[in-house]
């Protein structure tokens, strides 16, 4: 007789290992198979958490390089120890990892180490094992996109895992993607002292946000040294030696061009990981663009058989996984689970920080929603003076009937934490006057969110 579970998640990422536990915590018999050899997805191992680590620890050195003498702290020859930045990420990782491996054995959940395949609905194999539960959850994430004609090696032409690895700064770090990875990662490598070239096909940064917030941010981006070469595309890339020539080409000017790089980063979105799955076998449905598709339930087209996180539609982030995982498992155990997608915030952790959500301006004016915008800037805030920090605005966008509020878009210091009041606001239905009656400490850089929010209404008081 195969061991048999409630539950068999595929995949331990942010998805699979929050489905687990909340199942786990609503009393089923859970299992979780991962074939990397530690627990937490591409979020922990290859992802936010090594991402961040590199991003807070290159803010450090920029800042005792750059920004410390404003404040009257002299720090003289500042240097880079590369390997120890490396070996303190790999730290943070292996913390991180070991946490859910904690959380496992605290919530008697079975690790099944190797590659799970779909055998029938109810029934699974992990390398010539096979293993049978009541419902199968499907959480196997996604993996970099390729490009046609540019040949990943992890080392000269890097997707995001080669590029948080790198051992040396590279002279010139060429970005393919002016999205959220080419971004964070591109700033990394600039503040440690690289050149940072970013090829975007379109004609802006960070497609899907708010078009002002972008604007501001390629401003930002450029005064800190970032070179974009917009509305172009890569053709083509030619390793020589230790250089890759980058082939380049120009649909404004009609040009065509030839850049060296020493690292290419490859960065041009995700796409969802199935592979080796067993599904075209078990008969369950995918989109064209190779997502697994799911109803609202996160049910797809065999019964028993659910997905959620990178694998599915929407967007591709750690927290929107999770929020799936827990819907999911309260689903399964027989309640009312749910994911309000219109409050998932996004955040883009560069230097100054970009976050959103709900709607944007060009998402309201698309559907034909009346709207009004407030905004208030950062230069105006006494906290973000007080830190030196004055780049960016928050703007809040309120129905011009209701006033609840439908969006909020942020540039500047701590953007990701001050985002959380707004998706609570979304979430509650608040308006945009409830925000601004709301008391905030004093000084916050959290009052430019009541400033942005009673500007709605043209009664910002301090502007
Ligand atoms: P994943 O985390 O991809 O996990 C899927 C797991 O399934 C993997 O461990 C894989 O090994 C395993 N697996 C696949 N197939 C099988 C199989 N057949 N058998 C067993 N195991 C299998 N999101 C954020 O919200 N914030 C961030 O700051 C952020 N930063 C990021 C930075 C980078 C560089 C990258 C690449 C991504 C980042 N993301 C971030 C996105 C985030 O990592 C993903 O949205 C998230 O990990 C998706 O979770 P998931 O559970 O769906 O899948
Ligand atoms: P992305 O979708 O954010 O950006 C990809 C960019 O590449 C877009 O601007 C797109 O127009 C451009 N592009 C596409 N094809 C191109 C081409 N041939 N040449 C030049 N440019 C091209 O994707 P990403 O940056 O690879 O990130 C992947 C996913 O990982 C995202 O969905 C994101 O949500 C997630 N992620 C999130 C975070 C975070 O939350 N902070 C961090 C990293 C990654």
């Amino acid at each position: 007789m195969p061991d048999s579970f409630d539950l068999i998640v595929i995949g331990s990422g942010p998805g699979g290992y929050v489905c687990a536990i909340r199942a786990a915590q609503l009393g089923m018999k859970v299992a979780c198979i991962e074939k990397r050899d530690t627990l937490g997805g591409t979020c922990l191992n290859i992802g936010c958490i090594p991402s961040k680590a590199l991003l807070h620890s290159s803010e450090k050195f920029h800042e005792a390089g750059h920004a410390l003498a404003a404040h009257g702290v002299m720090v003289e020859g500042v240097t880079l120890d590369l390997a120890r930045m490396q070996a303190r990420k790999a730290e943070v990782v292996g913390a991180n990892v070991k946490g859910v491996e904690f959380l496992f054995k605290k919530n008697k959940i079975t690790w099944l180490k190797g590659a799970g395949r779909v055998v029938a609905p109810g029934r699974v194999a992990v390398d010539g094992a096979e293993y049978e539960a009541k419902h199968i959850v499907i959480a196997t994430g996604s993996d970099s996109t390729p490009l046609p004609g540019i040949e990943v090696d992890e080392r000269r032409i890097a997707t995001s895992t080669g590029a948080l690895e790198l051992e040396q700064v590279p002279g010139h770090m060429v970005v393919i993607g002016g999205g959220v990875i080419g971004l964070e990662l591109g700033s990394v490598w600039k503040r440690l002292g690289a050149q940072v070239t970013v090829v975007e096909f379109l004609d802006r940064l960070i497609p899907g946000n708010d078009g002002e917030v972008a604007k501001q941010f390629e401003r930002i981006l450029t005064r800190q040294g970032m070179k974009f070469r917009l509305s172009t595309k890569v053709t083509g890339a030619r390793v020589e030696g230790d250089k890759v020539n980058l082939t380049l080409e120009s649909f404004k000017k009609g040009t065509t061009e030839t850049i060296t790089a020493d690292v290419v980063l490859l960065a041009i979105g995700r796409r969802p990981y199935t592979e080796g799955l067993g599904l075209a076998e078990a008969g369950v449905a995918l989109d064209a663009r190779g997502r697994i598709i799911t109803d609202a339930h996160f049910a797809t087209n065999v019964a028993g058989i659910h997905a959620i996180g990178d694998v599915i539609a929407g967007p591709m982030l750690a927290h929107k996984a999770e929020e799936e995982g827990v819907a999911l498992a309260e689903i399964l155990a027989g309640q009312a689970g749910h994911v309000n997608y219109n409050a998932i915030p996004g955040v883009i952790y560069t230097w100054p920080e970009v976050a959103s959500v709900g709607q944007t301006e060009e998402q309201l004016k698309e559907a034909g929603t009346a709207y009004k915008a407030g905004k208030f800037p950062f230069t105006a805030n006494g906290r973000a003076r007080a830190m030196g920090m004055t780049d960016g605005f928050v703007k809040v966008l309120a129905d011009a009937v209701s006033d609840r509020v439908l969006g909020c878009h942020i540039i500047g210091p701590e953007a990701g934490t001050l985002i959380a009041e707004l998706a609570m606001a979304i979430e509650f239905g608040a308006s945009s006057e409830d925000v601004g009656r709301l008391c905030h400490a004093h000084p916050t850089l959290n009052e430019s969110v009541k400033e942005a929010a009673l500007a709605v209404e043209g009664r910002a008081l301090h502007i």
